[in-house]
Protein backbone atom coordinates (compact mmCIF):
# COMPACT_ATOMS: atom_id res chain seq x y z
CA UNK A 1 0.00 0.00 0.00
CA UNK A 2 1.43 2.90 -1.09
CA UNK A 3 1.62 5.89 1.74
CA UNK A 4 1.69 8.56 -1.54
CA UNK A 5 1.32 9.33 -5.18
CA UNK A 6 1.93 12.05 -7.36
CA UNK A 7 -0.55 13.24 -10.13
CA UNK A 8 0.37 15.23 -12.96
CA UNK A 9 -1.59 17.77 -14.27
CA UNK A 10 -1.73 19.82 -17.29
CA UNK A 11 -3.63 22.84 -17.85
CA UNK A 12 -4.27 25.32 -20.94
CA UNK A 13 -4.81 29.44 -20.00
CA UNK A 14 -8.13 30.51 -21.73
CA UNK A 15 -7.37 33.52 -20.70
CA UNK A 16 -4.38 35.94 -19.78
CA UNK A 17 -3.63 34.67 -15.93
CA UNK A 18 -2.17 37.68 -13.39
CA UNK A 19 -1.23 36.29 -10.23
CA UNK A 20 0.23 38.93 -8.70
CA UNK A 21 3.71 39.32 -7.03
CA UNK A 22 2.14 41.80 -4.70
CA UNK A 23 3.33 45.56 -4.26
CA UNK A 24 4.13 48.09 -6.93
CA UNK A 25 7.40 47.99 -8.38
CA UNK A 26 9.83 49.97 -10.51
CA UNK A 27 10.38 49.00 -14.00
CA UNK A 28 7.89 48.48 -17.10
CA UNK A 29 4.91 47.24 -15.48
CA UNK A 30 3.32 48.59 -11.64
CA UNK A 31 1.80 45.18 -11.51
CA UNK A 32 4.42 42.47 -11.62
CA UNK A 33 3.38 38.91 -11.64
CA UNK A 34 5.51 35.91 -9.41
CA UNK A 35 8.42 34.55 -11.05
CA UNK A 36 10.52 31.81 -10.14
CA UNK A 37 13.76 33.38 -8.21
CA UNK A 38 16.27 31.39 -9.94
CA UNK A 39 15.05 31.21 -13.64
CA UNK A 40 13.06 34.32 -13.29
CA UNK A 41 10.19 32.44 -15.50
CA UNK A 42 6.72 33.34 -14.19
CA UNK A 43 4.70 30.67 -12.21
CA UNK A 44 1.78 30.00 -9.63
CA UNK A 45 2.68 29.45 -6.56
CA UNK A 46 1.32 25.93 -5.00
CA UNK A 47 -0.28 27.79 -2.03
CA UNK A 48 -2.41 30.02 -4.91
CA UNK A 49 -3.40 26.73 -6.37
CA UNK A 50 -4.41 25.09 -2.91
CA UNK A 51 -6.50 27.91 -2.27
CA UNK A 52 -8.02 28.01 -5.09
CA UNK A 53 -8.82 24.14 -5.25
CA UNK A 54 -10.35 24.39 -1.91
CA UNK A 55 -12.56 27.07 -2.76
CA UNK A 56 -14.08 25.39 -5.38
CA UNK A 57 -14.42 21.96 -4.02
CA UNK A 58 -15.91 23.41 -1.58
CA UNK A 59 -18.44 25.06 -3.78
CA UNK A 60 -19.04 21.46 -5.75
CA UNK A 61 -19.91 19.66 -2.29
CA UNK A 62 -22.21 22.84 -1.02
CA UNK A 63 -24.26 22.55 -4.74
CA UNK A 64 -24.44 18.69 -4.37
CA UNK A 65 -25.85 19.30 -0.99
CA UNK A 66 -28.63 21.47 -2.00
CA UNK A 67 -29.57 19.85 -4.23
CA UNK A 68 -29.63 16.77 -1.72
CA UNK A 69 -31.51 19.05 0.66
CA UNK A 70 -34.07 18.95 -2.01
CA UNK A 71 -34.78 16.05 -2.85
CA UNK A 72 -35.05 15.22 1.02
CA UNK A 73 -37.85 17.85 0.63
CA UNK A 74 -39.83 16.54 -2.36
CA UNK A 75 -39.27 12.95 -1.26
CA UNK A 76 -41.55 10.73 0.47
CA UNK A 77 -39.09 9.81 3.49
CA UNK A 78 -38.19 13.09 4.01
CA UNK A 79 -36.84 13.05 7.98
CA UNK A 80 -35.09 9.97 6.77
CA UNK A 81 -33.05 12.01 3.94
CA UNK A 82 -33.03 14.95 5.94
CA UNK A 83 -31.07 12.99 8.61
CA UNK A 84 -28.41 11.49 5.80
CA UNK A 85 -27.53 15.07 4.49
CA UNK A 86 -25.48 17.65 6.79
CA UNK A 87 -26.55 20.80 8.03
CA UNK A 88 -23.58 22.85 8.06
CA UNK A 89 -22.52 24.42 4.79
CA UNK A 90 -19.30 23.72 2.97
CA UNK A 91 -18.98 26.44 1.27
CA UNK A 92 -17.90 29.22 2.78
CA UNK A 93 -17.82 27.07 5.93
CA UNK A 94 -15.07 24.37 4.92
CA UNK A 95 -13.34 27.06 2.55
CA UNK A 96 -11.03 30.01 3.64
CA UNK A 97 -8.49 30.34 6.17
CA UNK A 98 -11.45 29.02 8.59
CA UNK A 99 -10.52 30.59 11.95
CA UNK A 100 -14.17 31.89 12.87
CA UNK A 101 -15.60 29.33 15.72
CA UNK A 102 -18.69 29.29 14.47
CA UNK A 103 -18.16 29.81 11.00
CA UNK A 104 -15.46 28.00 10.01
CA UNK A 105 -13.91 24.64 9.03
CA UNK A 106 -16.44 21.78 10.54
CA UNK A 107 -13.36 19.62 11.06
CA UNK A 108 -15.47 16.50 10.72
CA UNK A 109 -13.60 13.28 9.60
CA UNK A 110 -16.06 12.85 6.82
CA UNK A 111 -15.52 16.10 5.34
CA UNK A 112 -13.98 15.67 1.68
CA UNK A 113 -12.91 19.33 1.90
CA UNK A 114 -11.60 19.28 5.49
CA UNK A 115 -9.80 16.30 5.29
CA UNK A 116 -8.26 17.18 1.47
CA UNK A 117 -7.19 20.37 2.30
CA UNK A 118 -6.71 20.39 5.96
CA UNK A 119 -7.83 22.41 9.40
CA UNK A 120 -6.13 24.98 11.21
CA UNK A 121 -6.62 24.89 15.14
CA UNK A 122 -9.44 26.58 16.06
CA UNK A 123 -9.74 29.38 19.09
CA UNK A 124 -9.52 27.51 22.12
CA UNK A 125 -9.34 24.21 20.47
CA UNK A 126 -6.89 21.14 19.75
CA UNK A 127 -4.55 20.68 17.12
CA UNK A 128 -5.26 20.85 13.02
CA UNK A 129 -5.07 18.58 10.38
CA UNK A 130 -2.44 18.87 7.64
CA UNK A 131 -4.71 17.72 4.85
CA UNK A 132 -3.96 14.86 2.39
CA UNK A 133 -3.35 16.38 -1.06
CA UNK A 134 -0.61 18.93 -1.57
CA UNK A 135 -0.12 20.84 -4.85
CA UNK A 136 3.15 21.75 -6.43
CA UNK A 137 4.02 25.74 -8.19
CA UNK A 138 2.83 25.45 -11.47
CA UNK A 139 5.17 25.90 -13.91
CA UNK A 140 4.99 27.12 -17.84
CA UNK A 141 5.62 24.08 -20.18
CA UNK A 142 4.48 25.48 -23.52
CA UNK A 143 4.82 29.74 -23.97
CA UNK A 144 2.74 30.93 -27.10
CA UNK A 145 4.95 33.07 -28.95
CA UNK A 146 4.13 35.44 -32.15
CA UNK A 147 6.71 34.44 -35.06
CA UNK A 148 6.35 35.17 -38.73
CA UNK A 149 5.17 31.89 -39.28
CA UNK A 150 2.36 32.35 -36.88
CA UNK A 151 2.30 30.79 -32.91
CA UNK A 152 4.30 28.86 -31.76
CA UNK A 153 4.95 27.07 -28.66
CA UNK A 154 8.22 27.58 -27.05
CA UNK A 155 9.62 24.80 -24.66
CA UNK A 156 13.11 24.08 -23.33
CA UNK A 157 14.66 20.91 -22.02
CA UNK A 158 14.18 21.96 -18.43
CA UNK A 159 10.43 22.53 -19.22
CA UNK A 160 10.01 19.19 -20.94
CA UNK A 161 11.17 17.50 -17.99
CA UNK A 162 8.19 18.18 -15.98
CA UNK A 163 6.21 15.64 -18.00
CA UNK A 164 8.95 13.30 -18.02
CA UNK A 165 11.33 13.65 -21.02
CA UNK A 166 15.05 14.12 -21.04
CA UNK A 167 16.20 16.20 -24.05
CA UNK A 168 19.62 15.89 -24.73
CA UNK A 169 22.03 17.85 -27.81
CA UNK A 170 19.60 21.45 -27.53
CA UNK A 171 23.20 23.65 -27.13
CA UNK A 172 23.37 25.95 -29.69
CA UNK A 173 21.28 29.72 -29.74
CA UNK A 174 18.82 28.48 -32.42
CA UNK A 175 15.35 27.35 -32.44
CA UNK A 176 15.29 23.51 -32.62
CA UNK A 177 12.14 22.57 -34.70
CA UNK A 178 10.76 19.21 -36.61
CA UNK A 179 12.27 20.83 -39.65
CA UNK A 180 15.03 22.45 -40.26
CA UNK A 181 14.58 25.61 -42.40
CA UNK A 182 17.03 27.89 -44.58
CA UNK A 183 15.39 31.10 -43.30
CA UNK A 184 15.69 32.41 -39.76
CA UNK A 185 12.68 32.47 -37.44
CA UNK A 186 11.72 35.23 -34.83
CA UNK A 187 10.72 34.78 -31.26
CA UNK A 188 9.04 37.56 -30.48
CA UNK A 189 11.85 39.88 -31.58
CA UNK A 190 14.86 37.38 -31.41
CA UNK A 191 15.58 35.71 -34.59
CA UNK A 192 17.18 32.74 -34.43
CA UNK A 193 18.84 30.22 -36.98
CA UNK A 194 16.33 26.71 -37.32
CA UNK A 195 17.93 23.57 -36.36
CA UNK A 196 16.11 20.40 -37.14
CA UNK A 197 15.24 17.86 -34.85
CA UNK A 198 13.53 14.64 -35.81
CA UNK A 199 12.68 13.89 -32.36
CA UNK A 200 10.14 16.08 -32.23
CA UNK A 201 7.50 14.43 -34.15
CA UNK A 202 8.04 11.54 -31.63
CA UNK A 203 7.54 13.38 -28.27
CA UNK A 204 4.30 15.08 -30.15
CA UNK A 205 2.92 11.55 -30.57
CA UNK A 206 3.62 9.59 -27.16
CA UNK A 207 3.56 12.37 -24.68
CA UNK A 208 1.40 15.38 -26.07
CA UNK A 209 -1.28 12.85 -27.00
CA UNK A 210 -1.48 11.70 -23.89
CA UNK A 211 -1.38 15.16 -22.11
CA UNK A 212 -3.99 16.46 -24.27
CA UNK A 213 -6.46 14.14 -22.68
CA UNK A 214 -5.77 11.95 -26.24
CA UNK A 215 -4.63 8.49 -24.31
CA UNK A 216 -7.72 8.29 -22.82
CA UNK A 217 -8.50 6.25 -25.99
CA UNK A 218 -7.11 2.60 -26.41
CA UNK A 219 -6.19 3.95 -30.43
CA UNK A 220 -2.77 3.53 -30.03
CA UNK A 221 -1.98 4.63 -34.18
CA UNK A 222 -0.36 8.06 -32.95
CA UNK A 223 -3.05 10.02 -35.05
CA UNK A 224 -5.03 13.13 -33.76
CA UNK A 225 -8.00 11.46 -33.69
CA UNK A 226 -10.16 13.70 -30.90
CA UNK A 227 -13.34 10.69 -30.43
CA UNK A 228 -13.71 9.38 -27.09
CA UNK A 229 -11.88 11.94 -25.61
CA UNK A 230 -12.95 13.96 -22.01
CA UNK A 231 -14.38 17.00 -23.02
CA UNK A 232 -12.63 19.39 -25.24
CA UNK A 233 -15.36 21.59 -25.75
CA UNK A 234 -14.38 24.90 -26.02
CA UNK A 235 -11.16 25.16 -27.15
CA UNK A 236 -10.92 25.40 -30.58
CA UNK A 237 -9.03 24.02 -33.43
CA UNK A 238 -5.42 25.75 -31.38
CA UNK A 239 -5.87 22.61 -29.42
CA UNK A 240 -4.79 20.38 -31.71
CA UNK A 241 -2.78 23.36 -33.41
CA UNK A 242 -0.74 23.36 -30.36
CA UNK A 243 1.96 19.98 -31.38
CA UNK A 244 2.12 20.72 -34.45
CA UNK A 245 3.78 24.25 -33.81
CA UNK A 246 6.63 22.97 -31.01
CA UNK A 247 9.65 24.59 -31.00
CA UNK A 248 12.40 23.88 -28.60
CA UNK A 249 15.50 26.42 -27.34
CA UNK A 250 17.91 26.13 -24.75
CA UNK A 251 17.13 26.58 -20.82
CA UNK A 252 19.56 30.35 -21.21
CA UNK A 253 17.03 31.32 -23.54
CA UNK A 254 13.72 30.05 -22.72
CA UNK A 255 13.53 32.61 -19.91
CA UNK A 256 14.35 35.23 -22.07
CA UNK A 257 11.51 34.31 -24.46
CA UNK A 258 8.88 33.93 -22.17
CA UNK A 259 9.86 37.60 -20.52
CA UNK A 260 9.87 39.58 -23.05
CA UNK A 261 6.50 38.08 -24.55
CA UNK A 262 4.36 38.54 -21.51
CA UNK A 263 1.01 40.24 -21.92
CA UNK A 264 1.43 43.91 -20.36
CA UNK A 265 -2.00 45.28 -19.96
CA UNK A 266 -2.68 49.11 -19.32
CA UNK A 267 -5.26 50.10 -17.39
CA UNK A 268 -6.96 53.72 -15.61
CA UNK A 269 -9.04 54.08 -13.20
CA UNK A 270 -12.43 55.85 -14.25
CA UNK A 271 -13.66 59.23 -11.75
CA UNK A 272 -16.85 58.26 -10.73
CA UNK A 273 -18.41 62.19 -10.91
CA UNK A 274 -16.64 62.98 -13.56
CA UNK A 275 -16.94 59.79 -15.58
CA UNK A 276 -13.26 60.62 -17.18
CA UNK A 277 -9.92 59.08 -16.02
CA UNK A 278 -8.67 59.46 -12.66
CA UNK A 279 -5.09 61.88 -13.08
CA UNK A 280 -2.30 59.38 -12.12
CA UNK A 281 -4.22 56.62 -12.09
CA UNK A 282 -2.48 55.11 -15.13
CA UNK A 283 -1.61 51.42 -14.01
CA UNK A 284 -0.24 48.66 -15.71
CA UNK A 285 0.29 45.01 -15.05
CA UNK A 286 1.65 41.58 -16.65
CA UNK A 287 0.49 38.43 -17.49
CA UNK A 288 0.83 34.94 -18.51
CA UNK A 289 -0.69 34.98 -22.44
CA UNK A 290 -3.57 32.86 -23.64
CA UNK A 291 -2.72 29.57 -24.29
CA UNK A 292 0.14 29.11 -21.98
CA UNK A 293 0.38 25.64 -21.34
CA UNK A 294 0.90 25.00 -17.07
CA UNK A 295 2.27 22.02 -15.43
CA UNK A 296 1.83 21.16 -12.01
CA UNK A 297 1.32 17.98 -9.36
CA UNK A 298 -0.58 16.72 -6.75
CA UNK A 299 0.73 14.68 -4.31
CA UNK A 300 -1.63 12.52 -2.32
CA UNK A 301 -1.51 11.00 1.36
CA UNK A 302 -3.09 7.71 1.39
CA UNK A 303 -5.92 8.68 3.67
CA UNK A 304 -5.47 4.84 5.68
CA UNK A 305 -2.45 6.58 6.97
CA UNK A 306 -4.26 8.99 8.81
CA UNK A 307 -6.87 10.23 11.21
CA UNK A 308 -8.76 13.70 12.09
CA UNK A 309 -9.66 14.48 15.45
CA UNK A 310 -8.38 10.70 16.62
CA UNK A 311 -11.17 9.38 14.08
CA UNK A 312 -10.93 7.17 11.24
CA UNK A 313 -11.53 9.12 7.68
CA UNK A 314 -14.57 8.50 6.04
CA UNK A 315 -15.49 10.54 2.95
CA UNK A 316 -17.92 9.17 0.43
CA UNK A 317 -17.05 9.47 -2.92
CA UNK A 318 -19.64 11.00 -5.07
CA UNK A 319 -20.47 7.80 -7.35
CA UNK A 320 -20.53 5.85 -3.99
CA UNK A 321 -17.28 3.41 -2.27
CA UNK A 322 -14.82 5.51 0.14
CA UNK A 323 -11.95 8.02 -0.60
CA UNK A 324 -9.34 5.07 0.29
CA UNK A 325 -6.76 5.43 -1.97
CA UNK A 326 -4.45 8.64 -2.70
CA UNK A 327 -6.22 8.16 -6.51
CA UNK A 328 -9.55 8.94 -4.92
CA UNK A 329 -8.01 11.56 -2.74
CA UNK A 330 -6.50 13.15 -6.17
CA UNK A 331 -10.26 12.49 -7.90
CA UNK A 332 -11.64 14.70 -5.18
CA UNK A 333 -9.06 17.90 -5.61
CA UNK A 334 -10.37 17.59 -9.35
CA UNK A 335 -13.83 18.37 -8.59
CA UNK A 336 -12.31 21.97 -8.59
CA UNK A 337 -11.13 22.10 -12.18
CA UNK A 338 -14.92 22.25 -13.92
CA UNK A 339 -15.04 25.54 -12.35
CA UNK A 340 -11.56 26.88 -13.05
CA UNK A 341 -12.56 26.95 -16.47
CA UNK A 342 -15.35 29.08 -15.52
CA UNK A 343 -14.54 31.29 -12.50
CA UNK A 344 -10.70 31.00 -12.92
CA UNK A 345 -7.01 31.84 -11.01
CA UNK A 346 -5.19 34.29 -10.35
CA UNK A 347 -6.59 38.35 -10.23
CA UNK A 348 -8.12 40.53 -12.46
CA UNK A 349 -10.82 37.82 -13.05
CA UNK A 350 -13.51 40.70 -13.16
CA UNK A 351 -11.43 42.16 -15.91
CA UNK A 352 -11.68 38.88 -18.57
CA UNK A 353 -8.21 37.06 -16.82
CA UNK A 354 -7.61 33.91 -14.94
CA UNK A 355 -9.59 31.04 -17.00
CA UNK A 356 -7.86 27.59 -17.22
CA UNK A 357 -8.88 24.70 -18.50
CA UNK A 358 -7.18 21.42 -16.87
CA UNK A 359 -6.90 19.04 -19.82
CA UNK A 360 -4.77 16.28 -18.01
CA UNK A 361 -5.51 15.01 -14.55
CA UNK A 362 -3.50 11.73 -14.35
CA UNK A 363 -0.88 9.78 -12.76
CA UNK A 364 2.97 10.58 -14.03
CA UNK A 365 4.20 7.01 -12.39
CA UNK A 366 1.60 4.51 -14.58
CA UNK A 367 3.85 2.86 -16.57
CA UNK A 368 5.18 6.08 -18.44
CA UNK A 369 9.24 5.84 -18.42
CA UNK A 370 11.56 8.59 -18.73
CA UNK A 371 11.86 8.77 -22.81
CA UNK A 372 15.13 10.63 -24.15
CA UNK A 373 15.14 12.80 -26.76
CA UNK A 374 18.38 13.30 -28.93
CA UNK A 375 18.28 16.38 -31.09
CA UNK A 376 22.24 16.67 -31.45
CA UNK A 377 22.66 16.92 -35.31
CA UNK A 378 24.37 13.95 -37.13
CA UNK A 379 27.89 15.10 -38.15
CA UNK A 380 27.13 15.84 -41.81
CA UNK A 381 25.09 18.86 -40.61
CA UNK A 382 27.44 19.90 -37.64
CA UNK A 383 29.64 21.64 -40.35
CA UNK A 384 27.57 24.98 -39.36
CA UNK A 385 27.80 25.22 -35.77
CA UNK A 386 30.01 27.71 -34.52
ZN1 LIG B 1 -15.33 20.65 6.46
Amino acid sequence: MTSYQKFLQVGIALDPIHVGAGGAHIGRVDLTIVRDPVTRIPKIPGSSLAGVYRTYVAMHYEEDRQLKLQQGQQSEQQSEQQSKTRKKPYFPDCAGLGLDQKNGHCRYPNCPVCTVFGFAAGAGQEGGFAGLAAFTDAHVLLFPVPTREGPKWVTSPMALRQIGLKVQGVDDNAVYMEKSSYYKLNLGWLLLPVRECDQISKIKKKRFRNLWGLGYTSDTSGTLDTSGTPDTSGIPDIFSCIPNNLALVPDRLFSHIVNSNLEVRTSVSINPETGAAEEGALFSYEALPRWTVLVWEIICKNPKYFKVRGQDIQVTMDGGGEMDTPKKVCQVAAKAHPYMEYLGIGGMGTRGMGRVKVVYSGDPDSGQSIDSIDCTSPPSQGGDRS
